[in-house]
């Protein structure tokens, strides 16, 4: 058998073409653009490189983009002072603050600063806990994503027997919540699980979210799984020229896609639906702010 590939490429396409058309409406009937605020602390080139995309695709979708870009040491007091003014700040609907922040900050404390109707990380601890109880939240975006993708490929999750590998705030919690509250029956297995492969071989769905390289082999894999792979791991690739790079998955996707039934590849699955999902969550948040109908299917 070989493997359906889930084209997260194209998907978040279809996500941002939706939010592009929800934002349209809200201009043309409500008068309203929603905002997103991005607050990046320092010069991380992996955190650049990422709100420089988000900058540009919010703007695409017709969204209005502020960026804050604060010196390394700027102190904590400084930070939450400027969280409040965005707090307060009507036209914005959206704050990230992007992660990690430098040693100094206390990053629990700056997140739960964030008003939590504009928190769309989710990671504020009272979204936490409304998903946690099943109730309307913001949800991470990565999570979110991978939702999306899994419900797209099998229409109802109801029963299915899911396996996250990875326990981790920003993923593998999160996606346990979400599948749990999608009628999965839920296993989150994580560095001390014993026998892992056979955990693994049992689900129906596996979400990896590890940061190993291609740590799970095909024969791990139940025949006609579906395989959604978080895992962002550079690797050297000297065959591609000195000094190149190549990215994979924590899947070993040779050998799965020739078991599973579905899998996303990397690059091209997950990664790009965590930024069509942040856009999807600032717009969701600008229509809760004003009472207005959310567009449908962008959330959980
Ligand atoms: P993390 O380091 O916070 O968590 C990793 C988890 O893996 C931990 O819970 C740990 O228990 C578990 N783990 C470690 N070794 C293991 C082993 N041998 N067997 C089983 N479990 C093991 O990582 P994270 O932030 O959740 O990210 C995971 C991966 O997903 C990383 O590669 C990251 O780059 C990627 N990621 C991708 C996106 C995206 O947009 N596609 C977003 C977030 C994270």
């Amino acid at each position: 058998m070989t493997a359906t590939i889930i084209d997260g490429k194209e998907f978040a396409a279809r996500v941002r073409a939706q939010v592009g058309t929800h934002v349209a409406r809200l201009k043309a009937d409500h008068g309203i653009t929603p905002g997103l605020a991005v607050v990046l602390v320092g010069s991380d080139p992996a955190s650049e490189v990422y709100v420089r995309s988000k900058g540009k695709m919010t703007v695409e979708v017709g969204m209005k983009s502020v960026e804050h870009r604060l010196d390394a040491e700027t102190t904590e007091a400084d930070l939450l002072a400027l969280i409040a003014d965005l707090n307060a700040d009507p036209e914005i609907h959206g704050i990230l603050v992007q992660l990690p922040l430098p040693k100094h900050l206390n990053e629990d404390l700056v997140i739960n600063a964030i008003d939590p109707a504009k928190d769309v990380d989710g990671f504020h601890i009272s979204n936490v806990g409304l998903l946690g109880t099943g109730q309307k939240s913001m949800v991470p975006c990565t999570p979110l994503g991978c939702l999306m993708m899994l419900r797209d490929h099998h229409g109802s999750l109801s029963g299915m027997d899911a396996v996250i590998i990875g326990r981790s705030n920003i993923v593998g919690k999160p996606m346990a919540q979400l599948l749990l509250n999608d009628s999965c029956t839920v296993t989150i297995a994580h560095s001390r699980t014993k026998d892992l492969a056979d955990v693994v071989r049992r689900a129906d769905i596996v979400v990896a979210a590890v940061g190993r390289p291609e740590m799970v082999p095909g024969d791990w894999i139940k025949p006609g799984a579906t395989i959604i792979d978080v895992g962002i791991n550079r690797l050297d690739a000297p065959e591609k020229g000195e000094g190149k790079t190549r990215l994979v998955g924590d899947v070993d996707f040779a050998s799965c896609v020739e078991v599973a039934g579905a899998i996303t590849p990397v690059p091209g699955g997950v990664g790009p639906m965590t930024i069509a999902c942040l856009l999807a969550n600032t717009v969701t948040a600008c229509c809760r702010a004003n009472g207005l109908a959310e567009p449908e299917g962008l959330t959980a």
